[in-house]
């Protein structure tokens, strides 16, 4: 099957800017993404706009493109075909969090001998928590089975064609009487596949798949929490018989840090305070995700108070990817009782203490323990 021109694929002119490509483009991907066109041949089409916007949205590839075509561009499928370097999945495949089943290895596998979806992949990727926090790009490299560019899949040396299987006549099953029962099972002289290759890929020895080693960026939204998922659509394991790719599942893990907490959007910290600031207020420097910020904090702290920084928690990040606003940062305050007093600071207290009301009384309100575990939502 020869190649579309990929200017024809968008449906852009040849002197199309970089914006007219892109919207173009996202149109297409909207209008045909696999999970929501009904358009028969949705896969395929969406394949093919996003192989053509991968080489008309770089700007290198498109000047090589334009003067070589195909050729030009398709040498390097080889070393793991076109990078997603630049793309923003989030504007296009809306991408969904959380609540993901995953089907490892599966894909639909309606029928034995047609096409088959390659197999979704999930790669663990683990960020430090500022990076979860602020969003980040990051480089990963897949190791994947993809369609073998030579044979486009189907494990026959171009120009050769597969026989019918004559064990089980092209149906992949075989049928043996026992006893009563008839049992059906995979042809093992064709592996279920219906046909048996006479003369192999010699680049893939008939297997119909290369693995190779992707390396792509991936653009990850402020705002990520532990667990969260990205789907990239199109971008799991190469498809047999012309069947569309799978899907990758990036699967985002956080580093716990040695300061903050997080509780969804909220940001939490625990900050010691000595007897006198909390009695008497002062002006404090707290951390914060965004760096220092001076504070006044008032007279008579408590151990378990807590004050609230507006808009200083985590970005809230939307399904698109796009993020509404921020989270608060909530400071809870803990009143260290002073050890190894030098004598002028045993003296002062011993001083103070005349002048406080020394009658010992049991807790009523809620224990310190109880506003923590408040203020902590556990
Ligand atoms: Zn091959
Ligand atoms: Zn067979």
């Amino acid at each position: 099957m020869s190649k579309r021109d990929y200017y024809e694929v968008l449906g852009v002119q040849r002197n199309a800017s970089a914006t007219e490509i892109k919207k173009s483009y996202r149109q297409l991907a909207r209008k045909y993404h696999p999970d929501v066109s009904d358009a028969p041949n949705a896969e395929e089409k969406f394949k093919e706009i996003n192989e053509a916007y991968e080489v008309l949205s770089d700007e290198e590839k498109r000047a090589t493109y334009d003067r070589f075509g195909h050729a030009g561009v398709s040498g390097n499928a080889g070393f793991g075909g076109f990078s997603t370097a630049g793309r923003d999945p989030f504007e296009i495949f809306e991408e969904v969090f959380g609540g993901f089943g995953f089907g490892f290895g599966g894909g639909s596998r309606r029928s034995r001998t047609g096409p088959r979806r390659g197999s979704d992949l999930r790669y663990d990727l683990t960020l430090e928590f500022e990076e979860a926090i602020f969003g980040v790009d990051k480089e990963i490299e897949i190791p994947r089975q993809e369609t073998c560019p030579h044979c486009n899949g189907n494990g026959a040396e171009p120009g050769t064609e597969p026989l019918r299987c004559p064990d089980c006549n092209g149906t992949g099953e075989v049928r043996r009487q026992a006893g009563f029962f008839i049992n059906i099972s995979t042809c093992p002289r064709c592996n279920g596949n219906g046909e048996i290759i006479t003369t192999p890929c010699h680049r893939c020895n008939g297997k119909g798949k290369t693995l190779e080693y992707r390396r792509m960026n991936v653009k990850i939204p402020a705002g990520v929490d532990d667990g969260n998922q990205i789907r990239l659509a199109g971008e799991g394991e190469g498809g047999s018989r012309g069947g569309p790719p799978g899907n990758l599942y990036v699967v985002i893990r956080v580093k716990p840090h040695r300061h903050f907490r997080r509780v969804e959007n909220t940001i939490h910290l625990e900050l010691i305070i000595n007897i006198a600031q909390a009695a008497l207020g002062d002006e404090i420097e707290i951390p914060t995700l965004d760096g220092t910020k001076k504070h006044t904090i008032p007279a008579g702290i408590q151990t378990g108070d807590t004050i609230t920084l507006r808009g200083l928690g985590v970005p809230k990040l939307r399904r698109d990817g796009s993020n509404a606003g921020r989270g608060d940062m909530v400071v809870t305050f803990q009143v260290r009782t002073p050890t190894n007093l030098t004598k002028q600071q045993r003296d002062l207290l011993l001083a103070l203490g005349k002048t406080l009301d020394s009658e010992v009384v049991p807790q009523r309100e809620k224990s310190f323990f109880d506003r923590v575990k408040d203020a902590f939502g556990m």
